[in-house]
C-alpha cells in the first residue's frame, strides 16, 4: 500500500468516511465532492492503481464488485429510477485518485455523452 494513498487510508479507517457497505474485499462511502444527489464510491480494499493494473488474480474481486453493486444501489434507494456506474481510468478518463474505484451516481437524470 502506498503510504500516501487516500483510499487505502479510508479502507484502513485512518481517514473517516461514512461507511455505507463493507465486507472483506470492498467498501462503499459517499464522495466528498458529490456531483449528483447520490454519489457513492466503491473501492477495493486491496490497493490497485486502476482497472488496467488488475490481473487474473483479481477476477474474483472484480466479479464481487459487480455482484455487490445492486445491493449498494438498493441501500441508496436508486433501484426505481436507475443510476450510472463510472470507472474513471488514468488522465483521459478523469481519474484523480490512483486507487481502483467505482462511482455510483444517481438521484437525477444523467447526460449522454458525458463531458
Ligand atoms: P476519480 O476522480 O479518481 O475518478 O474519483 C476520485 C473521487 O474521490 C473524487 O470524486 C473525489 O471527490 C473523491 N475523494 C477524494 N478524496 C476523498 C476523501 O478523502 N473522501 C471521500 N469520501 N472522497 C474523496
Amino acid at each position: 500500500m502506498p503510504a500516501d494513498c487516500i483510499f487505502c487510508k479510508i479502507a484502513a479507517g485512518e481517514i473517516p468516511a461514512e461507511v455505507i457497505y463493507q465486507d472483506d474485499y470492498i467498501m462503499a462511502f459517499p464522495d466528498i465532492s458529490p456531483v449528483a444527489p447520490v454519489h457513492i464510491l466503491v473501492i477495493t480494499k486491496k490497493h490497485i492503481a486502476n482497472l488496467l493494473e488488475t490481473t487474473a488474480a483479481d477476477h474474483t474481486l472484480l466479479g464481487h464488485v459487480m455482484a455487490t453493486l445492486p445491493r449498494i444501489v438498493s441501500l441508496m434507494g436508486l433501484e426505481k429510477d436507475g443510476f450510472r456506474v463510472v470507472v474513471n481510468t488514468k488522465e483521459h478518463g478523469g481519474q484523480t485518485v490512483p486507487h481502483l474505484h467505482w462511482h455510483i451516481l444517481g438521484g437525477r437524470p444523467m447526460n449522454w455523452p458525458p463531458g
